[in-house]
């Protein structure tokens, strides 16, 4: 009866990946989860690493709620702090580990009654321009906090705008700009998001937070990391059928036949997260096979070319990304980014394998 379309989530691959982004950077590594672990399921992603991460990280309070009571005990930075003052009973009640980057939340620590133990990663903006304390106000921000007597420890921490341009000087003047600022302060420091690890070496300090490498997509250009992919999004070709030279496909007839062409019918569409915007030619894999989507990508199915693969047909697997289908390939393809793929995926149940788990 079940839609044969589902992604795989190897959690071997993403303690792997852990394994791999603590080690290059050296010191800890908190496992970022936000957005429901970039699609792969925060509960069951964050289980399978508790205990061998030093923490983990979230966006927002909700998410780090889901988190504890999904069963995580060990420590959750929430990246993007608090945005009302009753938010820090919430911290403390979970013990939970906040960023504060403007202002605002700063005051909310300072009004805050009552004697709370919040551990703070105070954030600096070294040329990101969004989120983060002006560099020079950083030490008047550090001394508040330390004043405040609400704070456990103060990290200090800042956020890499282009760490996956390797030959652009941006990140290093980031570096330098915030080792300035804070060179006078105490406290643990983090800098490095994924592409932080994987290629800036002079940034990797105290803690590492890396998000998407955990799933398996390196974000440098080169990619060269022995990265594993973690989700396999794959459906089967549930009918085929041919169509003669000049005949037109699907919504918009965004590909016409230019030679008799076998099109497999693929039960998977942009509802649930494969993007309608990708064009013919993005790669797919049927049966292990490379080919390619031809014509629109439509809500529920999108369709691929069996031309050369008379051995497919109904039944035949079909991978949109994972093992042999690239997921930045495919993301090159459409115009954007992993992270946005990735965490587009709906819909579809979501399958854990686990090795240790069946030991
Ligand atoms: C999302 C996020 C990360 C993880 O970034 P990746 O590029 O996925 O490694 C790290 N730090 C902050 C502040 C973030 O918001």
């Amino acid at each position: 009866m079940s839609r044969p379309s589902i992604a795989h989530i190897d959690l071997d691959a993403l303690r792997h990946n852990y394994r791999l982004a603590r080690n290059i950077h050296g010191g800890r590594a908190l496992a970022v989860m936000k957005a429901n672990a970039y699609g792969h399921g925060a509960g069951p992603c964050a289980l399978a690493l508790e205990g061998i991460a030093d923490g983990f990280a979230v966006a927002f309070l909700e998410e780090a709620v889901a988190l504890r009571e999904a069963g995580i005990r060990s420590p959750i930075l929430v990246l993007e702090g608090v945005f009302a003052g009753q938010d820090i009973a919430t911290l403390e009640l979970l013990d939970l580990w906040t960023v504060v980057h403007h202002e605002e939340q700063l005051r909310m620590i300072e009004l805050h009654e009552g004697v709370p133990r919040i551990g703070v990663w105070l954030k600096a903006d070294s040329g990101m321009g969004r989120a983060g304390f002006a560099l020079q106000e950083m030490p008047a921000a550090h001394a508040r906090l330390l004043a405040s007597g609400k704070v456990t420890e103060v990290t200090l921490m800042t956020h890499f705008a282009r760490a996956d341009e390797p030959d652009h000087s941006a990140t290093l003047h980031q570096i330098t700009a915030f080792d300035a600022a804070t060179s006078t302060l105490q406290g643990d420091r983090s800098l490095c998001n994924s592409a932080g690890v994987l290629g800036w070496p002079r940034a990797c300090r105290d803690w590492a937070r890396p998000g998407i490498m955990l799933y398996g997509a390196d974000p440098m250009p080169a990619a060269n990391s022995s990265l594993r992919p973690v989700m396999t999004l794959e459906s089967q070709v549930f009918a085929t059928r041919w169509l003669q030279t000049g005949e037109p496909l699907g919504y918009g007839a965004t590909f016409v036949a230019t030679r008799p062409t076998r099109v497999g019918l693929v039960a998977i569409g942009y509802a649930d997260g494969y993007p309608r915007v990708a064009p013919n030619g993005t790669p797919v894999a049927v049966d292990g096979h490379a080919t390619r989507l031809v014509g629109r990508v439509s809500m529920d199915m999108l369709t691929v070319d069996l031309s050369d693969l008379p051995a497919t047909g109904i039944g035949s697997r079909v991978e949109l990304w994972g093992a042999q289908v690239g997921v930045n390939d495919v993301a090159r393809r459409v115009g954007t980014v992993s992270y946005e793929l990735l965490c587009n995926v709906k819909r579809v149940p979501l399958a854990y394998r686990d090795g240790a788990a069946s030991e």
